[in-house]
C-alpha cells in the first residue's frame, strides 16, 4: 500500500532523503520535485547548486547548508525541527549518502525517533552498472579509492578475491593511475569507464583493464566518471585428485577442520565438501 501523501496535503513531519539528477534535469522525478516544493526546509551540500534545482522544480523552499562535518549543534538544530516539519536532504547530484553527506543525520534522526523517508532516484553507480554490460548480480561499491599510490594499491589488493563486479567513482585527472592500479592488483579483467552519464557527451568505453589503463595513460577525460570492473574469472573446478593432494599436505600439519578451511579457500570449493573429504582422509595420511 502506498504511504505517499496526496499532493494537496502538507507533508508529514520527518526527514526526506531526495535523490536529484546526475546531469539531466529531466531525471528529477515528479515526487522529488513535489517533496522539494512542500518541505519547509531543504538541506543542501552547496546552496548555489541546489538553488538551480529548486528553481527548476518551482520550489521557493528555504535552504540550509548541511555536511557530515557540520557541527553537532548544526545537526541538533535540524533534529529539533524534524518533529514538526518536513525537512528534505539533497546532495549536489544523485542520491544523498552515496559518497555524499547524510548518514550521520539519518542515524541521529532514527535514534531520536523521527520518521525518515526516501525519495529514490538517480545514482551514478547504479546508472554505470546499467551501461557497462558486466555482471550485476553481485557488486561491491568502493566509492573513491585513496589518492596516495600505496593506500590505493592496498585498497585494490583487499578486494582482489571478491567474486563480484566492482564499482568505483573517479575523476578525470586520476583515471589513468587508478586503472593502472586496478590492472596491477586485479589482472586482466573486463571493465568499463562510464563518463558524463545522462549528459550530452555520455559515453561508456569498455575493454580489459590493461587496454583501458593504456588508453587513459595519455588521455585525461573531462567530466564525471564511474569505473566498473567485472568479477574474477571462474576458476576451473578442482578435481578430486587435486583436492586430495592439497588436503593430504594440509592434514600433515593441521586439524581436519583447519585443513578444510584452508583448502576450501585456496581451491574455491564448498567448505562442507572439503571437510567431509578431510574427515575421510583423516590426519597424517
Ligand atoms: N551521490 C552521488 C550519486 O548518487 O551518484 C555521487 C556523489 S560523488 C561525490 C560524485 C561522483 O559520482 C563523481 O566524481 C563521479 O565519479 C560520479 N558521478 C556523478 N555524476 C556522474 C555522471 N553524470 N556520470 C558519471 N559519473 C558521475
Amino acid at each position: 500500500m502506498s504511504r505517499v501523501t496526496p499532493m494537496d496535503q502538507p507533508l508529514p513531519p520527518g526527514l526526506y532523503i531526495v535523490a536529484t539528477p546526475i546531469g539531466n534535469l529531466g531525471d528529477l522525478s515528479p515526487r522529488a520535485a513535489d517533496t522539494l516544493r512542500r518541505a519547509t526546509l531543504v538541506l543542501a551540500e552547496d546552496k548555489r547548486v541546489t538553488a538551480k534545482l529548486l528553481a527548476h522544480a518551482g520550489a521557493s523552499t528555504p535552504m540550509r547548508a548541511y555536511h557530515d562535518h557540520s557541527s553537532e549543534a548544526d545537526r541538533d538544530a535540524v533534529l529539533a525541527r524534524l518533529g514538526s516539519e518536513a525537512v528534505a536532504l539533497v546532495s549536489d547530484a544523485g542520491t544523498p549518502l552515496i559518497s555524499d553527506p547524510g548518514y550521520k543525520l539519518v542515524r541521529a534522526a532514527r535514534a531520536a525517533g523521527h520518521a525518515v523517508h526516501t525519495v529514490p532516484g538517480p545514482c551514478a553507480a547504479v546508472a554505470a552498472l546499467t551501461l557497462a554490460g558486466l555482471p550485476t548480480d553481485r557488486f561491491l561499491f568502493l566509492g573513491f579509492l585513496p589518492a596516495k599510490a600505496k593506500a590505493r594499491s592496498d585498497a585494490v589488493v583487499e578486494v582482489a578475491s571478491v567474486r563480484a563486479s566492482l564499482v568505483l567513482y573517479e575523476s578525470g585527472p586520476r583515471l589513468g593511475d587508478t586503472l593502472a592500479a586496478l590492472r596491477d592488483g586485479l589482472g586482466e579483467r573486463d571493465a568499463a569507464v562510464a563518463r558524463e552519464i545522462s549528459k550530452l557527451h555520455e559515453e561508456c568505453v569498455t575493454g580489459t583493464l590493461g587496454a583501458l589503463a593504456e588508453r587513459y595513460a595519455s588521455i585525461t577525460p573531462k567530466g564525471e566518471i564511474v569505473i566498473v570492473v567485472g568479477p574474477p574469472a571462474e576458476r576451473e573446478a578442482a578435481s578430486d585428485d587435486e583436492l586430495d593432494e592439497a588436503l593430504k599436505a594440509a592434514l600433515s600439519s593441521m586439524t581436519p577442520s583447519r585443513a578444510a578451511a584452508h583448502v576450501a579457500e585456496r581451491l574455491q570449493l564448498p567448505r562442507k565438501r572439503v571437510y567431509a573429504r578431510a574427515l575421510a582422509l583423516g590426519p597424517d595420511r
